[in-house]
């Protein structure tokens, strides 16, 4: 069997300083169990290019001031979220673990996402 660590950490209560920030990573490395952490990366520099679009040197600690307005809350929540999420795909076996796949499955029927409630 392969092994490899996963390492995240805590929150940052803050990016930027200046005309320096912070992005993907660097800025909310978080646990896998979301597949969220390059999709965030992404949301990241997407909100960055449209604050600095046009932006004069003096304006880049304003509009760096806006990116992490705009990022950091929802950044911060995905997180904790996916945190949450590898402790619930990893519960014992055991009743907790049975409540958590039938709330998976109801959410699954729910959506639609399997395939007999397709049809297939
Ligand atoms: C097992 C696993 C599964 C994942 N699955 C998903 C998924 O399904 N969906 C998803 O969205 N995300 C997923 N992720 C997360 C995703 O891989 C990362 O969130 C994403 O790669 C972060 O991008 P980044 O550019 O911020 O950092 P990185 O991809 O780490 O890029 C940083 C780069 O900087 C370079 N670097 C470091 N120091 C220096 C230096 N001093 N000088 C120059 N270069 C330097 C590094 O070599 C690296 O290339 C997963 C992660 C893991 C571990």
């Amino acid at each position: 069997m392969y092994r490899y660590g996963i390492y995240t950490r805590v929150p940052l209560a803050r990016w930027n300083i200046g005309r320096v920030t912070l992005l993907g990573d660097s800025a909310h490395a978080m646990v896998p169990f979301q597949a969220q952490g390059a999709a965030q990366a992404i949301l990241d520099a997407a909100v960055l290019g449209d604050v600095l679009a046009g932006a004069t040197p003096a304006e880049v600690p304003g509009a760096l001031d806006r990116y992490v307005r705009g990022r950091l809350p929802a950044a911060t929540g995905m997180q904790a979220g996916s945190a949450r999420a590898g402790d619930d795909y990893h519960l014992p076996d055991g009743p907790e673990a049975r409540a958590r796949d039938a709330r998976m499955a109801a959410h699954a029927a729910a959506h639609r996402f399997l395939p007999q409630a397709r049809g297939w």
